[in-house]
């Protein structure tokens, strides 16, 4: 589960091509970083897995089954943001176990899953507390909690930690990192930044208009960046 396939992935907003045939495969639990300059299309192709925008030409595969026409719900992926809405009126175990309860699932089932993810973020301290009195670390591990407990195949993060101070960035990138090690699921993360990239990826996919520069891991992308752009990128001696 969780292997993702993008089969010549375009994207047209009107006249205007954001996405040019895209062609990859991602493999079950693999860390994928989609990284490029803004407006490159990076969150326009993660929207597009996630369901959230529509594929104008191409196939999105989830595991060999063809989604590139289904909604959200019915893709078992799920999306982090960098702002992370919480509902101000309900606790972090209430707005943790919210998509759960409104799909039905039993209290106890709801408890057990909200409980668990707390406990891989750290946050069972705070089950009780309002997101207002959390801190910005806090309030992005309770986003990434409401994602866990539904159990998704894949995970799709849009740059979840530009809205944090630099300290801040370094120790979440770090619990992500951990995550994924721990649930060994899936991960796509789009961000603009190197070094978030560089240490989190198995594979990066360099991004450039609506192309891939080049895929590759960060070591293979460093030794041997494929074009100057992608050394400029990635900050390698090219
Ligand atoms: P990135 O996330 O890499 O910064 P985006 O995927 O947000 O880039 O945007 C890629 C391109 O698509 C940009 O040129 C952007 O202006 C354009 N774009 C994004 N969303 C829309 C939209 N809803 N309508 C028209 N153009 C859009
Ligand atoms: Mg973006």
């Amino acid at each position: 589960m969780g292997a993702i396939t993008l089969d010549k992935v375009e994207k047209w907003y009107g006249d205007l091509q954001v996405i040019k045939g895209i062609d990859l495969t991602i493999a079950d639990g693999e860390f994928v970083v989609f990284v490029g300059p803004s407006g490159c299309g990076k969150s326009t192709l993660l929207r597009m897995i996630g369901g959230l925008e529509e594929i104008s030409r191409g196939k999105l595969l989830i595991d060999g089954q063809d989604k590139t026409a289904d909604p959200p719900s019915k893709r078992g992926l799920t999306m982090v943001f960098q702002s992370y809405a919480l509902y101000p009126h309900m606790s972090v175990g209430e707005n943790m176990g919210f998509s759960l309860k409104t799909a039905g699932a039993p209290k106890a089932e709801i408890k057990e899953k909200v409980d668990e993810a707390a406990r891989v973020l750290k946050l069972e301290p705070y089950l009780d507390r309002r997101p207002k009195a959390l801190s910005g670390g806090q309030r992005q591990r309770v986003a990434i909690g409401r994602s866990i407990v539904r159990d998704p195949t894949a995970f799709l993060f849009d740059e979840p930690l530009s809205n944090l101070d630099a300290a801040l960035r370094v120790e979440m990138r770090y619990e992500i990192a951990k995550l994924h090690k721990t649930l060994a699921r899936t991960m796509i993360y789009v961000t603009h930044d190197q070094v978030e990239a560089m240490t989190l990826a198995d594979r990066i996919v360099v991004l450039e208009f609506g192309v891939i520069a080049q895929v590759g891991s960060p070591r293979e992308l460093y030794e041997r960046p494929a074009n100057l752009f992608v050394a400029q990128f990635i900050g390698s001696p090219k």
